[in-house]
C-alpha cells in the first residue's frame, strides 16, 4: 500500500459538496445533482413528468363543460368559472415548460424543441399558452415534447446558475397546485361482462366508490346504463357460469373432433 492509497479516502470526503438548496429545517445537504440534494432534483423530476397528465387531465374538464364559450373575464370579487380557471392553470403550465425549456436550450447552446405551432402568444410574441381548441390529448402530446427535453437535460440543468434553477423549481409547484385544484378521478376497471343491456354488447366501467362508505359505480360506457351492485353480481355470475359452460362444450367439440379426424 502506497502512502497515496491510504490518502484517497480523505480525498474523497474533501470532493462532497454542500448543496445550495437547504433542507426542511435548514440543514445543509449533500449535492447529487449538479448544485442540487437528491430531494430537489426529485421534485423538479417528478413535477416534469406529472405536467403532461395534468395538462391532459384539465383540458379533458373543460372540454367536457362545454369549452371556451364558458370563458368570461373573471373579476377578483367573483370567483372565476370553473372553465376560465381551468383555461388559466393549463396555459400558465404551458407557458412556463416553453419558457424554461427556451432559456435553458440557449445556455446549453441546444435548439429547443419547437413549441406548438399555433401556440397562443401575447403582443411580444412570448407563448402565454396552448392554441386554442386544443384537443385534450394533442395537449398532453405538446406538453410532453418539452417535458422530454428538459427531463433529458435534468442533470446538466442542475449545473447551471443556481438561481435560475430554484426560480424553475418554485415555477414548477404550479403543476402540483393544479393538480391539487383539478384532482382527477380514479381510473375505472373493466368488466369480462359487456352490457346485457339489449344488443349493446358495450364496455362496462367499474368506478370505484367516490367516498369512504360509498358502493362502486357501474355504467355501460355505451348505452349509458347504470347497473346496481347487486343486480351487476347476479348478472357477472351468470356470465362467468355461461362462459366456463361453453368453454367445456368448445373442449369437448375439438376434443371429438380430434378423435374422429374431423378437420377443424
Ligand atoms: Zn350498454
Amino acid at each position: 500500500m502506497s502512502d497515496r492509497d491510504s490518502e484517497q479516502p480523505i480525498a474523497e470526503f474533501q470532493k462532497i459538496k454542500i448543496a445550495y438548496d437547504r433542507g426542511k429545517n435548514n440543514e445543509a445537504l449533500t449535492a447529487t445533482h449538479g448544485h442540487f440534494s437528491e430531494g430537489f432534483y426529485r421534485t423538479l423530476d417528478a413535477a416534469i413528468k406529472k405536467a403532461p397528465g395534468v395538462i391532459e387531465h384539465v383540458i379533458s374538464l373543460i372540454t367536457a363543460s362545454g369549452g371556451a364559450e364558458d370563458r368570461v373575464d373573471g373579476t377578483r370579487e367573483v370567483p372565476l368559472p370553473m372553465s376560465t380557471q381551468a383555461f388559466s392553470d393549463v396555459n400558465e403550465i404551458y407557458s412556463i415548460l416553453v419558457y424554461w425549456t427556451k432559456a435553458f436550450a440557449e445556455q446549453f447552446n441546444l435548439q429547443m424543441p419547437g413549441p406548438a405551432a399555433r401556440a397562443w402568444r401575447n403582443d411580444r410574441g412570448t407563448i402565454v399558452g396552448l392554441p386554442t381548441d386544443i384537443s385534450a390529448s394533442d395537449a398532453r402530446y405538446l406538453t410532453g415534447v418539452m417535458t422530454t427535453w428538459l427531463g433529458i437535460h435534468l442533470e446538466n440543468i442542475c449545473e447551471l446558475d443556481p438561481e435560475d434553477v430554484t426560480d424553475f423549481r418554485d415555477n414548477l409547484r404550479y403543476v402540483f397546485q393544479t393538480d391539487a385544484r383539478w384532482p382527477q378521478q380514479e381510473k375505472p376497471r373493466y368488466s369480462d361482462m359487456p352490457c346485457t343491456n339489449n344488443g349493446c354488447n358495450g364496455k362496462i366501467a367499474v368506478y370505484p366508490p367516490r367516498n369512504f362508505g360509498d358502493s362502486e359505480r357501474i355504467i355501460c360506457e355505451t348505452c349509458g346504463l347504470h347497473y346496481e351492485p347487486d343486480q351487476y353480481e347476479e348478472l357477472i355470475i351468470v356470465f362467468r357460469q355461461a362462459r366456463i359452460e361453453m368453454r367445456q362444450a368448445q373442449a369437448t367439440t375439438a376434443h371429438l373432433m380430434k378423435k374422429y379426424q374431423i378437420a377443424g
